[in-house]
């Protein structure tokens, strides 16, 4: 049993521009593919943990030898955060909020806007490398957190919906230093169906 790189599912060049085909194309078959490679590597012995799906994997890191919790804390968390990062992100679908989503949101943040302000100022506060999320907490309710490296939500019992990765690699080809125009910017490629869906799995 090993774990697995998916195709995209879509052109790398299908955001453009807001995401550029080359640093889509490098961030795909590079990057995502070395934490999946560092990952089986790490559990070769490891059947058993092996076999979960990488969300339960990351939500159990205590099951898991402390010999390589850290490598699997951090090549398990690159696996599942980039597996949702590009399903979020396929062109087409819904451009703002709908449904039940919609109505939580806006009880929670009062409004989108508010939630995009939030999601940015999380992603561009992140020192370093990390991701900002909008995610279902351990209490049931939205929030907007940030996480370092490669940590998930799902590390401290929350549910991510998306997560916006704000590594330099992500953004730095067309964005270079201004991390804060391509916070802006992810809002052009997000699918609200997609995470409408993530939303509904959770409830
Ligand atoms: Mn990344």
């Amino acid at each position: 049993m090993a774990y697995i790189l998916l195709p995209l599912g879509y052109a790398f060049g299908a955001l453009e521009p807001h995401l550029d085909a080359l640093t889509m194309e490098i961030h795909h078959d590079k990057h995502h593919a070395a934490y999946v490679n560092n990952l089986n590597k790490t559990l070769g012995t490891q059947p058993a943990l092996a076999a979960q799906p990488v969300e339960e994997l990351i939500a159990n890191l205590d099951a898991v030898p402390e010999a390589i919790r850290a490598a699997v804390r951090n090549n398990g968390g690159g696996h599942a955060n980039h597996s949702l990062f590009w399903r979020t992100l396929t062109p087409g679908g819904a451009k703002v909020p709908t449904g039940g989503l919609a109505a939580d949101i806006q009880s929670t943040f009062g409004d989108f806007d508010a939630l995009k302000t939030a999601v940015e100022q999380a992603g561009a506060a992140r020192f370093g490398s990390g991701w900002a999320w909008l995610m279902v907490g351990r209490d049931g309710k939205l929030a907007v957190t940030s996480t370092a490296n490669q940590d998930s939500p799902l590390m401290d019992g929350g549910t991510p919906l998306f997560g916006v990765d704000v590594w330099e690699h992500a953004y730095y080809l067309k964005y270079q230093n201004r991390r804060p125009d391509y916070l802006k910017a992810i809002w052009q490629v997000l699918n609200w169906d997609v995470i409408g869906q993530n939303y509904a799995a959770v409830k």
